[in-house]
């Protein structure tokens, strides 16, 4: 026969593993290290060594909005994105997407340049190739271009 304080307290062991369960289950997710970005630092993250990500506020540095970055987001642009584990959300979902069409144009721009400038390039190398062979059959001679790189006669 047990006693009640026996029973009292097989119970408060076992609301404290329901306590437990259901904060594992609620806003966390377990961390597996292995999937972990490598990192030559000293010390671990604090969910490394905790050994689950857990839901984080934040503020957004663009816009300043409050918003959350889930365990489950956090797992996965630690483990599968394999982000440096020292960094973590900065902005909110908004601001992520603008600033990643910025990226997405800025590149699209860049790459349009060095496509002109290797055209410009092409174009200039032929015009040279042609002006070769004129100037080697005495077809045509190189002159200086009109317009305003023509010298101006004096007055
Ligand atoms: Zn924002």
């Amino acid at each position: 026969m047990k006693s009640n304080k026996q029973k009292r307290l097989e119970l408060e062991v076992k609301r404290q593993r329901r306590e437990k369960k259901k904060a594992v289950a609620y806003g966390t997710v377990p961390v597996n290290p292995l999937a972990l970005c490598p990192d030559n630092s000293y010390g671990a993250p604090l969910f490394v060594t905790r050994g689950f990500y857990v839901d984080q506020p934040f503020s957004c540095r663009d816009c300043g909005k409050q918003e959350i970055w889930t365990a489950t987001q956090q797992k996965w642009w630690y483990e599968v994105a394999k982000g440096e584990v020292w960094t973590s959300a900065i902005r909110c979902r908004a601001c992520r997407r603008r600033e990643r069409e910025r990226q997405t144009e800025a590149r699209r721009v860049h790459l349009e340049g060095v496509a002109k400038q290797q055209q410009a390039r092409q174009t200039l190398t032929d015009a040279h190739h042609t002006a070769r062979e004129h100037q080697r059959e005495g077809t045509w001679k190189l002159t200086t271009p009109h317009g305003s790189t023509t010298p101006r006669k004096r007055p």
